[in-house]
């Protein structure tokens, strides 16, 4: 037996591990799985190369609980240690600096780049364990079994022992504050979490208890113990993005989506299934599932993997934030594994890889576009927020999509952005040669403003999601001269200014007398009384609502309590039609009560066609219209 001590400056560098990198304990079981498959990989490499010539046979890595003996062992069978080894990679480690940065830095960075650091990996089994055991047998002709063991202080033991079969058993003693690791469904959980698409298999099982306590003994007069089941396969050693694409059938990809999400039951819309070999490594599969139109956050996430490893899930800033929508998984040698996500944001490679996928996906929407108009126009419903997003987020996308990007009239028939300006070019035009997109965001509500556009011969399109009137600013900031405005803003006649107005029926001497007889039965605070030559044919009175009005509490909606637009109140335009033989009828009249009994029943109707009419108003105004009938 041998002891001696590993290479560290100060004796208390396993109580900073743990105590400092609190929060990620959970991830030594991803270090030391890792570990495991490394060595059976390494195995298999000097076996092609034939410097190992041995039989390689089944390489399945076991993670068994024992809860009576409080340990939770990782066992592999890849090239393993020999005693010469275990000290020169597990005890002289590059420690040195660890404390101080750990001391200086214990706010800032978490365990992980902490781990990433130092080469930690092995070390965040002291998170867990209050003691480690590595047993090993190394896959060299005549090597001898060897046992180390340490307690968390830096000094070990290392002993010769007995051990059948080539590899490394790792058994954590577990620590009395963390117990949780003891527990079936806390490790099959984080094995699944961070183990899952390895590439070795990995089985999960629990050391079965005494049985016949006292009845059968071993030979050495210790109460008989069962067999250990390991049967719970935990691992997909060759998940799908590993796979040719040319190999895989829809049924496939949707399988894979299953088994990622599995309690989603929608099934994706498309997927992209990523190959990269230059100037990066990529693989991955990318799924489109079919979105929301509100924004919270998507609970399955896209997930990072390197080299079949779980890194995160966690993508904020490091993809785009519209590609946040999809699903699905990237995996990427080049994706560092043990790192923040600072560290992540800041990273070249990451950021080369968000603008790869970003164009990858713009170019997979093109090509769906190109290939089959009719399905990617039954499928726009559904993936308009992402690409009304990605144009709103993400300039390059932007570019790309100005081509796919579809508009959706009230008529439910979509054109492209090119389509559309060349269908409304000889009607929409107004006098300043500006193009007018005229929109609804509400078909029913909106439904007798739709009607005189349409009966006008205009087009109106349809905008009714949260997200429309940004995409609709960004709209007119790329399209030149153009103007989008709502089809309740204003009276048919002026939503696209025409040289041709009618002409006034109404002198402006009675202009100015008709003015103070509506401006009287109306609240001042919420309508302005706008006197306007309309065609005959038109509604005596109309309620409209100015665009730049309606924007800035459509944006204030949007922002939140804060916004500096916040208590805008609500202002309409109440368009008085003097064309309309009924204003000339209310002219005259010479009885200021009937003038303005007149007046009101007219204002009230616009109001009630618009759901403006409520309360004690709307009561009178029943009475009144059934006082009319009489
Ligand atoms: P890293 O894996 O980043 O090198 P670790 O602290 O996890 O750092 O491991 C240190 C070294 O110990 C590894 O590089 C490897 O040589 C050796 N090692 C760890 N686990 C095993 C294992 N299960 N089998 C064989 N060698 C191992």
């Amino acid at each position: 037996m041998q002891t001696g001590k590993i290479n560290v400056q100060t004796e208390n560098i396993f109580p900073i591990i743990k105590k400092f990198l609190y929060s990620d304990h959970e991830i030594f079981l991803r270090e030391l799985v890792s570990n495991a498959v490394d060595a059976t990989k390494k195995l298999k490499a000097f076996s092609s190369m034939g410097e190992f010539k041995g039989e390689i046979g089944k390489t399945t890595i076991n993670v068994v609980l024992d809860k009576k003996a409080k340990t939770l062992t990782i066992s592999d069978k890849g090239i393993g240690m020999t005693a010469d080894e275990i000290v020169k990679y597990i005890t002289q480690i590059a420690f040195s600096g660890a404390e101080e940065f750990i001391t200086k830095y214990k706010d800032k960075v978490d365990a992980n780049a902490m781990i990433g650091h130092f080469g930690l990996g092995f070390y965040s089994a002291f998170m867990v364990a209050k003691e480690v055991e590595i047993i090993s047998l190394s896959f060299k002709e005549g090597a001898k079994a060897a046992r180390w063991t340490c307690d968390g202080s830096p000094e070990y033991k290392l002993e010769e022992t007995k051990k059948e079969g080539r590899g490394t058993d790792i058994v954590l003693h577990i620590a009395d504050d963390s117990t949780e690791f003891l527990e079936d469904a806390r490790i099959e959980t984080l094995l699944k979490k961070y183990c899952r698409f390895l590439p070795e298999e990995i089985k999960f099982g629990t050391k079965k208890e005494w049985v016949n306590d006292g009845d059968k003994k071993d030979k050495d007069g210790n109460p008989e113990q069962k067999e250990i089941e390991v049967d719970n396969i935990i691992s997909n050693p060759t998940p799908l993005w590993t796979k040719k694409p040319a190999e895989l059938s829809d049924e496939d990809y949707k399988n894979f989506y299953r088994e990622l999400y599995p309690m989603n039951f929608e099934e994706p819309l498309f997927w992209i299934h990523l190959n990269v070999d230059y100037p990066f490594n990529l693989t991955g599969v990318l799924y489109f599932p079919k979105l929301k139109n509100n924004f919270e956050a998507p609970k399955d996430k896209i997930q990072l993997y390197s080299n079949q490893v779980f890194v995160t899930d966690n993508v904020e800033h490091v993809v785009p934030d519209f590609l946040m929508l999809l699903r699905g998984v990237i995996d990427s040698p080049d994706i560092p594994l043990n790192v923040s996500r600072s560290y992540l944001q800041a990273d070249g490679n990451v950021k080369k890889i968000s603008t790869h996928i970003t164009k990858k996906v713009a170019d997979k929407l093109e090509e769906l576009f190109k290939k089959d108009r009719a399905d990617f126009e039954q499928k726009w419903n559904d993936i308009k927020v992402f690409v009304e997003y990605g144009i709103l987020s993400d300039e390059k996308f932007n570019e790309k999509a100005q081509k796919l990007v579809l508009l959706t009239n009230t008529q439910k028939a979509h054109f492209t952005l090119e389509e559309y300006e060349a269908k409304i070019k000889p009607t929409q035009t107004d006098k300043d040669k500006k193009l007018i997109y005229l929109y609804s965001n509400n078909v029913s509500e909106q439904h007798s403003y739709i009607q005189a556009a349409q009966d006008r011969g205009y087009d109106v399109l349809l905008f009714d999601t949260p997200l429309d009137p940004h995409f609709i600013g960004k709209l007119e900031s790329t399209l030149k001269e153009v103007a989008f405005v709502r089809v309740d803003s204003d009276t048919v006649d002026k939503l696209i200014k025409k040289e041709d107005a009618p002409v006034s029926k109404l002198s402006e001497e009675q202009k100015k007398e008709l003015q103070p007889i509506i401006e009287d039965i109306i609240s001042k605070e919420k309508y302005t009384v706008v006197l306007e030559s309309l065609s005959e044919k038109e509604a005596p009175m109309l309620i409209t609502r100015p665009e730049f009005m309606r924007r800035m509490k459509d944006m204030s909606a949007l922002g939140g309590g804060m916004s500096f637009y916040g208590d805008m109140p609500d202002m309409y335009n109440l368009v008085v039609n003097t064309n309309h033989p009924l204003i000339s009828k209310i002219l005259e009249e010479h009885s200021p009560e009937k003038r303005k009994a007149m007046s009101k029943q007219a204002a009230d109707l616009a109001l009630l066609s618009q759901g403006l009419l409520k309360g004690e108003e709307l009561t009178q105004f029943i009475k009144r219209s059934v006082a009319l009938i009489d």
